[in-house]
């Protein structure tokens, strides 16, 4: 969880946001994407999973796109792949509450194919609002999806996994750390393995604290005293309601 406010991003700097304006700011991205028609997959979606978690997580954890239970239930990674990343984050005595997962598509792809480039440029401006207002410290791409959009870069997720590296994504510096996608990992032995070593190091990149950031992001000594509220950003995750996603960061 956050220590001191930090100037807002997003806003007129010097600019201090606390814990529950980050939750209130989260949630009026939340209401916009609820009734998002920027692509053709509100057509066919039945819930946008815009996330779940902690809105003032030191850790993102940002996957490919909603599959049928997601879609259903409006709630990231609730599925195979969501029960492996709960027994992931519990190996390093983490959990849910504790993160904000998310997906770089908020809207299932039919028939779970492949997001399209049309999807992700329509769809990449809510992610990006996300990781302005929760400013993680580190954030795990899974997969292939979320990696190449937040680096920017083509190069693919065999060869990047379990590398850290300090990105500027809008105006904050993060400690991006790409991982295997745990779908991947359900069915092949060795990418589980992988994916285990890997995760097994986020403790120790959480440990490092926030990178050093943009010179216009540095925080203003003088606010830093402005009341942060943890306890009031963090709220539990698992509601199936899908408009319980508004309780849920
Ligand atoms: N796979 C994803 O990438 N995201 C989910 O929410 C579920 C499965």
């Amino acid at each position: 969880m956050h220590a001191p406010a930090r100037p807002s991003p997003g806003l007129p700097s010097p600019f201090v946001i606390s814990a529950p304006e980050r939750r209130e700011l989260l949630r009026a991205v939340y209401e916009e994407a609820r009734v998002c028609v920027r692509c053709p997959l509100h057509q066919t979606r039945t819930n946008v999973v815009f996330g779940a978690g902690n809105a003032d997580a030191d850790l993102m954890f940002v996957g490919e796109a909603p599959g049928a239970n997601e879609d259903r239930m409006g709630l990231p990674f609730v599925g195979q792949a969501g029960k492996l990343l709960d027994k992931l984050l519990a190996e390093i005595s983490m959990d849910r509450k504790e993160v904000f997962i998310c997906n770089t598509l908020k809207c299932r792809p039919p028939d779970n194919r492949d997001p399209h480039p049309n999807e992700i440029e329509a769809c990449q401006d809510y992610l990006r609002r996300q990781v302005e207002l929760i400013e993680p410290t580190v954030i795990c791409t899974l997969g292939n999806f979320s990696t190449k959009l937040l680096r920017e870069d083509t190069t693919g997720i065999s060869r990047l996994h379990g590398h850290e590296e300090i990105r500027i994504i809008g105006p904050r510096a993060v400690r991006l750390y790409p991982l295997y996608h745990p779908a991947a990992a359900l069915y092949t032995p060795s990418t589980l393995e992988a994916l285990r070593a890997d995760f097994h190091r986020i403790p120790d990149l959480l440990a490092l604290g926030p990178p050093e950031q943009p010179q216009a992001y540095e925080p203003v000594p003088e606010l830093d005293d402005a009341p942060d509220a943890p306890e009031a950003a963090s709220v539990g995750v698992g509601e199936p309601e899908s408009v319980a996603q508004l309780g849920l960061f």
